[in-house]
């Protein structure tokens, strides 16, 4: 029955970022701005469509979305969708928290100053990789896409990715969850027993900013403004939750893997 099912299904592993995968490029990422001039709408009304403050107006009138706090609720593309869409693609991690601000917030000086740092950092990450997860007060959905990595359409094995159950192992940190503030000191101790060279990364919006449960919200006392408030973050991974493709993407990217440009394009280019 089996033999007769894998004959028929064939490979169904994903060859990406080898070869382009129609999932990946479908994959829906955070919102973000299709018009960055807000003609009659005030910093009020924008702001007010979002329950994580991810909306602002600058003083010249430009919208923009700071995609670590989108929770992909869909208020403001629904209100507004001739403001703001989706984003589309894999590419969803930036290098630095100003970079998930779209439009960009971030200097090409400065995003190649991070770049060249982790670059020089992870020269020696070249052939086995192993990935320790911690979770801080996560709902549970970061989680199942993470553990879908393992499984036969993506499986990181190909891509000499492993999941340890020791820091003492581990080259690269995935913290989900908004930093509960009981986790803090478990998530600092991990970090501090990894070896030199090591990434983290932040898993999921609840994971960069709190997400729902963000410092200007009732939960302040028991969650931090996310993960990069304990320990230092090196790639951010927004979406509620990101798909195993953004969470792959991101790991390739903590590891110089990525084609040059990939990220910001897929960011900012979506708008379905
Ligand atoms: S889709 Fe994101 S940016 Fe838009 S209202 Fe929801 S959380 Fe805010």
């Amino acid at each position: 029955m089996w033999a007769l099912r894998g004959l028929r299904d064939g490979v169904l592993t994903t060859r990406w970022p080898v070869r382009p995968d129609e999932y990946a490029s479908a994959t829906r990422g955070p919102a973000t701005v299709l018009a960055p001039t807000a003609r009659g709408a005030s910093e009020a009304d924008v702001a007010g469509l979002c329950p994580t403050s991810a909306l602002t107006v600058t003083p010249s009138g430009e919208v923009r979305v700071d995609q670590g706090r989108c929770i992909l609720c869909g208020r403001c593309v629904a209100a507004r969708p001739d403001l703001f869409g989706w984003s589309a693609g894999a590419h969803q991690a930036a290098l630095s928290r100003a970079g998930l601000v779209v439009p960009g917030e971030e200097t090409p000086d400065t995003l190649a100053a991070v770049t060249a740092g982790l670059r020089a950092r992870t020269r020696a990450l070249r052939r086995s990789v192993h990935l320790r997860h911690v979770d801080t007060g996560s709902d549970g959905s970061e989680e199942w896409e993470i553990l879908a990595l393992l499984n036969p359409v993506y499986d990181i094995h190909r891509l000499g990715m492993f999941l340890t159950a020791s820091p003492r192992h581990a080259d690269v940190l995935l913290v989900t969850g908004p930093g509960a503030l009981g986790m803090a000191e478990p998530l600092r101790q991990t970090y501090e027993a990894m070896p030199h060279p090591k990434v983290a990364i932040a898993v999921g919006t609840d994971a960069v900013s709190g997400g729902t449960v963000g410092p200007s919200r009732a939960a302040a006392a028991t969650a931090t403004g996310g993960v990069g408030d304990i320990v230092p973050i090196d790639v951010w991974l927004p979406g509620s939750p990101p798909s195993p493709f953004a969470i792959l993407s991101a790991l390739l990217l903590a590891l110089n893997r990525l084609p040059t440009g990939s990220v910001a394009a897929a960011r900012t280019g979506g708008g379905r």
